[in-house]
């Protein structure tokens, strides 16, 4: 078992969704703003590590958003997502860091590969093309973790969410995940007595999702109890079409109107839902409901709703 209390644990993306999870984990920590350090930024990620020399890392940074921000911003998606992997992982080889955990992504998985997805399904065929830049860069990280513990014997390690939500979630109304998008179009819809909402694409896609409070317990468990060059995926195992989470979200926020469906947006790949019998077997699994993290979601929304999107 690996121990992190006494050890100096920097949280890359502390402000992002999973790594301000991760801060409510209570584990000692070290961070660093943007503004003093950009992961983008070899020369400055290199001279941080050599200063403050973390012990474990969690590499929860990267520029991520929902089916439409990977689909437009395909060079930034790879280019921040490829430096950001690329240099810290490589800081962490070079200042002797004990532990690393890469977080990746479903969406390094086949578009067409069988459900559940199991980790070793990844690269066996192509990606889906809405957010194939994302998906690289984030296949990258992960053979680079691996390469690094194959001929460093670094104790790097790579985990892969499902599709995450809570506290912390982008709203922006073009380029959000589909449950900040949902969660804000009901609200507003609520807000002005509106009397339909549309949804994207036909609503028969299928997706899974992680409270990001669970998500961070997880990762924080693995941290603690895994080791090895295997990925192991995050998830409930459970999932539901976008047209049946719609009505849960509108249930949640208290919209009784309508739901329609606009089929001229993508509806991206037709399923994802991970084989989480690795993490079960690792004796892990979550614990909040949709109904629960949706309703925390929410209330985290109303409370951050003054401040304008990201
Ligand atoms: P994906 O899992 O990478 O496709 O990411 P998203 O969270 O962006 O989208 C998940 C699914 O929700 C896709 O099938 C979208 O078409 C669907 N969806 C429905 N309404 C929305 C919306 O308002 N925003 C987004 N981003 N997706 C939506």
């Amino acid at each position: 078992r690996f121990e992190l209390t006494g050890k100096s644990v920097y949280v890359a993306g502390h402000r992002g969704m999973v790594g301000s999870a991760l801060v409510r984990e209570d584990v000692r920590l070290v961070t660093v703003d943007r503004r003093e350090v950009d992961l983008c930024d070899q020369a400055a990620v290199f001279d941080w590590f050599a200063k403050v020399r973390p012990q474990v890392i969690f590499l929860a940074a990267a520029k991520v958003g929902g089916i439409l921000a990977n689909d437009t911003l395909r060079a930034e998606f790879i280019y921040d997502n490829i430096a950001i992997a690329a240099n810290v992982i490589h800081a962490a080889h070079l200042n002797g860091a004990e532990k690393l955990m890469f977080l990746g992504s479903s969406c390094i998985y086949p578009k067409l590969a069988s459900q559940p997805l199991r980790e070793d399904s990844m690269l066996t065929g192509p990606l889906e093309p809405t957010n194939e830049p994302y998906a690289i860069a984030k296949i990258a990280g992960i053979k680079m973790a691996e390469a690094y513990r194959s001929q460093y014997r670094c104790d790097f390690i790579s985990v892969m969410p499902t599709n995450l939500y809570g506290p912390g979630d982008n709203y922006h109304p073009e380029y959000s995940h589909v449950v900040a998008a949902l969660i804000r179009r009901f609200h507003e819809a609520k807000i002005a007595d509106a009397n339909t909402v549309a949804v994207w694409g036909t609503g028969t896609p299928r997706r899974e999702f992680l409270y990001v409070d669970d998500m961070a317990d997880a990762c924080v468990h693995l941290m603690k109890s895994y080791s090895g060059a295997e990925l192991i995926n995050i998830g409930t195992g459970e999932d539901i079409t976008i047209a049946e989470f719609a009505r849960v979200v509108a249930d949640v926020i208290g919209y009784r109107g309508e739901i329609s469906f606009d089929t001229s947006r993508p509806d991206g790949t037709p399923r994802k839902l991970l084989d989480v019998s690795r993490l079960a077997r690792l004796g892990w699994r979550a614990s909040t409901s949709l109904e629960d993290g949706i309703r925390r979601a929410y209330e985290a929304y109303l409370a951050g709703a003054l401040v304008p999107a990201r």
